[in-house]
């Protein structure tokens, strides 16, 4: 097959998954209301879930087509003039002096065997690490070797410094042209993963910048003039950007897709695929995705090159052992109550409120404002000021819960959450694991409730398939239940031998 059919046939096997987001919003927001104005119970499909998460960006991009359609939309109103914006040339970025390279060498002996230079030692030094973690120490050489990576790996593992260092030894002089891009679902993924670079970097004398939705675009054009080397970006506004001849991405020698299995389920595959298309081919590409499913093994068929795999070790589906979780059946009507009975029977500091839909997200943390509770509302409709806040709120102890939809459910790394409660049983199994997995970080046990009504219970079904064992049943005592809840349910085959 030659190579503009082979071309058009992944595409057309890429683009043939189904068009999770491509439908208009349905202003369905009444309808999701219960009585009173509370949220209502009710299991709602799966389509309207993902669309949720789409930050603002990237909702906009979703249906402009192909790139041809992009090109069409210059035309629009809104747009910068990005031969207008001024740019400083860009000053040496000051580096402090390396401390000396022998006494890294005896303090991080691990991380140096592994091949790193004394500029990222230093860094790593300095950020407290001893040791690598499992990932690092797999994924660093490799990395380091010039090899195509396929990883499955969870966040929360030290996955963001085992692609950074390497790559930042790589580097080496700044060449004022991005030469490596991260694309990141979220937008509070890529500015976790910008600051990381930044951190690693201390040492180095590149740039990095973080090209994400919601924020001005001309002081990403004027970074961009003045000469970056590293660029973390999400999809929508990278695309913005390159369509208007802000960006170029010809000098990408680096390419990191994180958690690409999120992006599918955000609807930003056809954005990904057409950046890939716009990087060189003559690249390395790291790749890494919670989990692996035909679509996300098809994209990484074709986006890498003789890739090695990498196997953390972890079973993906399940969750922590420093994790207890329970579910807690109740009437749909009595959620609400029974959530702040279930706070009120607690003593917390960090606290994780996860919600199906942005609304709900709202109006939970206003009522529990109205108890006098400290909370932060996190969702993608949000400003970014606003997401920005809420985190550094949220882990600077400000407040001590964080309400928020799935857009908190992945790759956020804050420490310390001593509880998560799912307010709805999540809709997709792998959205559990990774609710859940906000507490019981490194090592710190933590405690995770579900509250559960059984118009749900086709979704715990599933969550419990995919872990592969049934969560425990509970109740909360004292709380006066309209419906005495069923802690036992009886299976099929129990129902048979009782007969
Ligand atoms: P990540 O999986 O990249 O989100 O990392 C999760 C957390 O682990 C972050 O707070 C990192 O700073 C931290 N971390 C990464 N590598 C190490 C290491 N080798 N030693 C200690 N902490 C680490």
């Amino acid at each position: 097959m030659n190579l503009f059919k082979k071309i058009v046939s992944l595409g057309k096997s890429l683009f043939s998954e189904p068009k999770k987001n491509g439908k208009p919003r349905k202003n369905g927001d009444a309808q999701r209301r219960g009585k009173k104005g509370r949220p209502s119970e009710n299991a709602s499909n799966s389509k309207r879930r993902q669309r949720e998460e789409q930050p603002s960006e990237n909702r906009q991009s979703r249906g402009r087509g192909n790139a041809r359609g992009r090109g069409d939309r210059s035309k629009r109103s809104g747009e910068i003039d990005v031969q207008a914006v001024a740019a400083k040339p860009r000053a040496p970025k000051p580096v402090p002096a390396l401390p000396d390279s022998a006494e890294l060498f005896a303090a991080l002996p691990e991380f140096a065997s592994l091949g790193l230079s004394p500029a990222v030692l230093a860094a790593v030094k300095d950020m407290g690490y001893s040791a690598p973690t499992p990932i690092q120490s797999k994924a660093i050489p490799i990395v380091l070797s010039g090899a195509d990576v396929i990883g499955t790996a969870q966040t929360g593992t030290g996955k963001t410094a085992a692609f950074s260092l390497p790559i930042i030894d790589m580097l080496g002089r700044p060449q004022f042209e991005p030469r490596v891009l991260v694309l990141s679902p979220t937008r509070e993924l890529a500015s976790q993963t910008a600051e990381a670079f930044g951190n690693f970097s201390k040492y180095s004398p590149i740039e990095t910048l973080l090209v994400q939705g919601g924020v001005s675009m001309e002081r990403q054009i004027a970074a961009l003039k003045s000469g970056v080397d590293v660029v973390v970006a999400t999809p929508g506004r990278l695309l913005d950007l390159n369509r208007q001849r802000a960006i170029s991405l010809k000098k990408i020698k680096w390419l990191v897709l994180d958690e690409v299995d999120r992006m599918f389920d955000m609807g930003f595959i056809e954005d990904v695929s057409n950046i890939i298309r716009y990087c060189p081919k003559e690249r390395q590409t790291l790749f890494f995705s919670a989990t692996m499913p035909d679509a996300v093994m098809r994209l990484s068929k074709w986006a890498l090159s003789d890739p090695q795999r990498l196997d953390t070790g972890i079973v993906q589906n399940s969750p922590a052992d420093t994790i207890e979780h329970f579910v807690y059946p109740v009437d749909g009507i009595q959620k609400y109550d029974l959530l702040i009975e279930y706070l009120k029977s607690i003593t917390f500091d960090s606290l994780i409120v996860f919600t199906r839909t942005r609304i709900d997200a709202d109006r939970i943390g206003e009522w529990l404002i109205g108890h006098d509770y400290k909370v932060s509302i996190l969702h993608s409709d949000r400003t970014q000021r606003e997401r920005d806040k809420a985190l550094s709120d949220f882990k600077e102890r400000k407040t001590n819960i964080l309400v928020a939809t799935d857009i908190a459910s992945r790759g956020l790394d804050i420490n310390d959450v001593q509880y998560v409660i799912n307010y709805n049983v999540p809709e997709h199994a792998e959205d559990y694991v990774h609710r859940i997995g906000r507490t019981g970080r490194a090592n710190k046990d933590g405690t995770a409730i579900t509250l559960y009504s059984s118009d749900e219970t086709m979704f715990l079904r599933r969550i419990e398939d995919f872990i592969n064992a049934k969560i425990e049943r509970r109740k909360l005592e004292g709380f006066p239940y309209r419906n005495e809840p069923i802690l036992v349910e009886e299976t099929k085959k129990h129902r048979k031998r009782n007969r």
